[in-house]
Formats: C-alpha cells, structure tokens, sequence
C-alpha cells in the first residue's frame, strides 16, 4: 500500500478532535511530500539536524513536531520555528528551550514528558516531580515557553492490559494537573500517547495526540 492509502487508513480510526503526528523520521523528503499532498500538515521527527534539514526543504505550512528525547545542545537547531515539543524530562532542558525561544523571539509550546513505562530506559518525570517543577520560581520565570499537557510512551510489549493501564494513568496525571493548577488555563490541553502499535487503546484512554510513524511511512 502507498503511502496516501495509509494515511486514511489510519485517519480513519482517529476521531474528530485527535490530532495525527505523522512520524516521518528516517524518511525521505518524497515521501513527506506524499503525505502532504495527501492533506497531512503535521509531521514528528526525533533527530533535531534532521528535522532542520527537512523544515529547510519542505513547505512552509508544515507544523514540524519534536517528539523524542531532546539534548539540550541540539534546541538550538529547532527552536526557530518547532510547532511542538514533546517530550521536556528535565529542568535543564525546559530552561534551554526557554533561552533559545527567547532568542528567537516566541513562545514556544512544549508538554512534559511522565515516565509511565516499565523500562527504566525511557525518558521522563514522575507525577511528584512535575508537581514541584510546576511550583519552583524557576517555572514562573520562564515567559517564552508555554505549556500545552503531557505526554507518555508506554512499555514495549504484547500486553494490551498493561499499556491500558500505562496510558489510563497518564490521563488521570493530566486530569489531576489540570485540576490542580490549569483550571484556568485553556491551553493546558493535550495528552501525546499513542504510536503505531497502541495508537487505538491511547485513544480509547483519553489520547488528544497520537505520534504514528511506521503505519503510515511502512517499517524503518
Ligand atoms: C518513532 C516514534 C514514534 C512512532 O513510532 P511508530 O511505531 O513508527 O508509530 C512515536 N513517538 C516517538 C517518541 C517516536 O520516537
């Protein structure tokens, strides 16, 4: 199946209100384009130089998607036109991504990445540790950032009850936060849970962003 085919396969089983990230790291610029041409705006990529050289390349009108684990030296390259950073797991990176969206003069939207996996090698907060982020003065200081939700990547296995359970928590995570402190705050809204493998269980658990690479763009 090409590319277009897949694509509304997979629009297909995401409802109004979910937004598709289509992942499209390690592919060409041709088949981005095919995609776009498809209607697909949207598009995820976990390497910044990549990512960069792919924004330089291609249309304008694409909301480009920084979805993996990010260094701190690498903001730089994205941070003059990123849409979306995903996954901030530390201060340091939130404070450099801050700086450099100064820079550039904007504000740059991002969501907190929870750890909710069981492999330790994923990347990510704990629930207390976003709660005390949230309340530092360093976060009040931070003007050219703005926080969109969360976001969370469930463990690597067969276990469909599992994942469930991984992604239910990080929806009760986001509910809490919300409640807590964003009552008031109608851009505190998204939750980035779902891939290729779980994006239907992240949707029936509350997902409002799934990051869909190899379902579209075939396997890398
Ligand atoms: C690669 C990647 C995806 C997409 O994975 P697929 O299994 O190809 O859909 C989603 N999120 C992150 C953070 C990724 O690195």
């Amino acid at each position: 199946m090409g590319i277009a085919e897949n694509l509304s396969t997979v629009q297909a089983k995401i409802p109004i209100g979910v937004k598709l990230v289509a992942v499209s790291k390690t592919k060409s610029n041709e088949s981005i384009m095919q995609a776009y041409a498809a209607g697909q705006r949207d598009f995820g990529e976990n390497k910044p130089q990549e990512l960069m050289a792919k924004q330089k390349d291609l249309p304008r009108d694409i909301n480009w998607h920084m979805i993996g684990h990010l260094q701190t030296n690498k903001v730089k390259y994205i941070a003059p036109f990123v849409s979306l950073v995903h996954a901030v797991d530390s201060l340091k990176l939130l404070t450099t991504l801050n700086l450099e969206a100064q820079k550039n003069n904007r504000v740059i939207t991002y969501l907190l990445q929870i750890h909710i996996a069981q492999e330790e090698t994923k990347f990510g907060f704990d629930y207390k540790e976003i709660v005390s982020l949230i309340r530092s003065e360093e976060y009040k200081s931070f003007y050219n950032v703005r926080l969109g939700g969360v976001m969370g990547m469930a463990t690597f296995t067969d276990d469909s009850e599992l994942v469930r359970s991984e992604f239910r928590y990080l929806k009760d995570c986001f509910l809490n936060l919300k409640n807590d402190f964003f009552k008031e705050d109608d851009e505190f809204k998204d939750i980035s849970m779902g891939m290729s493998d779980d994006y239907i269980i992240a949707i029936e658990e509350g997902s409002t962003m799934v990051r869909i690479g190899s379902s579209i763009f075939g396997v890398r």
